[in-house]
């Protein structure tokens, strides 16, 4: 079936990740497979018709599902949906996977930057999922910058993934912390990033304004705008 027609999803399973965010366990008949770092289209259809579309990126590693995980918005449409009331036995559309730039796969050898703006971590954790199962040994350095340690979704996980783990709070951090307390900007990325002669392969995620800092940051400090992949999640929030 083309990745552009509509399927039902069933959900499995809803595992809560921290305050504001869930992971949806999907069941869908015929689902052909995922490459780590692509996304789905989500379809919800209200008992009136009314219907609401969304695009989620894919948590899971290619070879684990599909799976999928959601940051409630206050004031949203969707994702309060997604967060709170949903549960095991629900149904709703999905088609895809979509996206064939923003994907890694454990083939490549370039030493591997990640950086993620708040649920920007969803596909990131995709590739890291990946590179594990498939015992990968590329160096990999993961970025993220959240509003406080309990809104790290997959922190436990994320603790033996294997990669080097970097977290900047923008609003509250743990006590005794002596690491970042701030927005990503380009101090940060300069420390944080590989040389720009290891040809490192940077994917960056998260709020439109977050993503196209992060970037021309990158770039200011001479790493090639070839090697630097980037998914915007919309709106300017994070
Ligand atoms: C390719 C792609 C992948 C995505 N992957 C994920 C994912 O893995 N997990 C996830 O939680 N979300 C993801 N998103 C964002 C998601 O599609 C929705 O935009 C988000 O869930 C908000 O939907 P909503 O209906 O709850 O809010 P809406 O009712 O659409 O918006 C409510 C308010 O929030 C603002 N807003 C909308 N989107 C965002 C945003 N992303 N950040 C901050 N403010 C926003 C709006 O301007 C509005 O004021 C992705 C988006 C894209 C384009």
């Amino acid at each position: 079936m083309p990745a552009t027609e509509w399927r039902e999803a069933r959900i499995a399973e809803v595992v809560r990740e921290t305050r504001d965010a869930a992971t949806l366990v999907l069941d869908v008949d015929g689902w052909g497979g995922h490459r780590a770092g692509q996304h789905v289209d989500v379809r919800l259809t209200a008992d009136d018709g009314y219907q609401a579309q969304r695009s989620y990126s894919i948590a899971s590693a290619p070879e684990d599902g599909l799976r999928i995980t959601v940051e409630r918005l206050e004031d949203g449409e969707v994702s309060p949906w997604f967060v709170d009331i949903a549960h095991k036995g629900d149904r709703f559309d999905v088609r895809g996977p979509f996206g064939g730039w923003f994907v890694w796969s454990a083939e490549q050898t370039a030493p591997l930057l990640l950086i993620a703006g708040g649920s920007g971590l969803v596909p990131l954790m995709s590739m890291l999922r990946h590179r594990r199962n498939a015992h990968s040994h590329v160096e990999a350095r993961l970025l993220v910058s959240a509003r406080d340690p309990d809104d790290v979704l997959y922190a436990n996980e994320l603790a033996t993934i294997g990669a080097e783990l970097v977290f900047t709070y923008t609003r509250r951090a743990p006590a005794g912390w002596s690491g970042y307390t701030r927005r990503v900007d380009r101090e940060i990325l300069a420390d944080v990033a590989f040389s720009p002669d290891r040809g490192a392969r940077t994917y960056v995620c998260g709020p439109t304004a977050f993503v196209e800092s992060v970037a021309n940051d990158l770039v200011a400090l001479g790493h090639d705008s070839a090697t630097i992949r980037t998914e915007r999640f919309g709106a300017t929030g994070g």
